[in-house]
C-alpha cells in the first residue's frame, strides 16, 4: 500500500466554463488554466501518481504542450491511471476536499464521485468529495479562486 497527496489552485476568470471533479457546474464564473481547468481533477491525479512516485500532472501532461490546451482532465486522469497499471499500481480509494465560498457544490458531489470512480476504474463508494468554505478569510474568502486537496491509496496489482 502506498498513499499519496495532491493540491491544486486555479483562478476564477471570466468567460469561462466551471468543470470540477468533471460536472460543469452552473456559475457566473470558470476557472482559468491551459487545459479546462478541473482543480478537482487534478488534485486526485497528482495524489494518484504521488502514490506511486511517477512525478506530477506538470510532468506528463505540460501546460507548454498544445495537445492539453482545453483538455478534459479527466482523460488526463484516465492517462495517468493507465501509467500507474503500466507500473504494477492499482487505485483503492481517493478522498477529496474542495474549497471555495461559491458556488455551493454539496449538490454536485454525488455526480462528481461518478465521474472521478469512472475515470479512476473504481467504485464511487471508493470515491469521497467533500465542500467546504474558508470562511470568508484570504484568497479564497474574497472569492478569487478555488482550491483542492486529495489523497489517494494505492495498491500493487
Ligand atoms: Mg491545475
Amino acid at each position: 500500500m502506498r498513499i499519496g497527496i495532491g493540491y491544486d489552485s486555479h483562478r476564477f476568470a471570466p468567460g469561462r466554463r466551471l468543470i470540477l471533479g468533471g460536472v460543469e457546474i452552473p456559475f457566473e464564473r470558470g476557472l482559468a488554466g491551459h487545459s479546462d481547468a478541473d482543480a478537482v481533477a487534478h488534485a486526485v491525479t497528482d495524489a494518484i501518481l504521488g502514490a506511486a512516485a511517477l512525478g506530477d500532472i506538470g510532468t506528463h501532461f505540460p501546460p507548454s504542450d498544445p495537445a492539453w490546451r482545453d483538455a478534459d482532465s479527466l482523460v488526463l486522469l484516465e492517462k495517468a491511471v493507465r501509467l500507474l497499471e503500466d507500473h504494477g499500481h492499482r487505485v483503492v480509494n481517493v478522498d477529496v476536499t474542495v474549497i471555495c465560498e461559491a458556488p455551493k457544490l454539496a449538490p454536485h458531489v454525488p455526480a462528481m464521485r461518478e465521474r472521478l470512480a469512472a475515470a479512476l476504474g473504481i467504485g464511487s463508494a471508493q470515491v469521497s468529495v467533500k465542500a467546504k468554505s474558508n470562511e470568508g478569510m484570504g484568497w479564497i474568502g474574497r472569492g478569487e479562486g478555488i482550491a483542492a486537496l486529495a489523497v489517494a491509496l494505492v495498491a500493487d496489482r
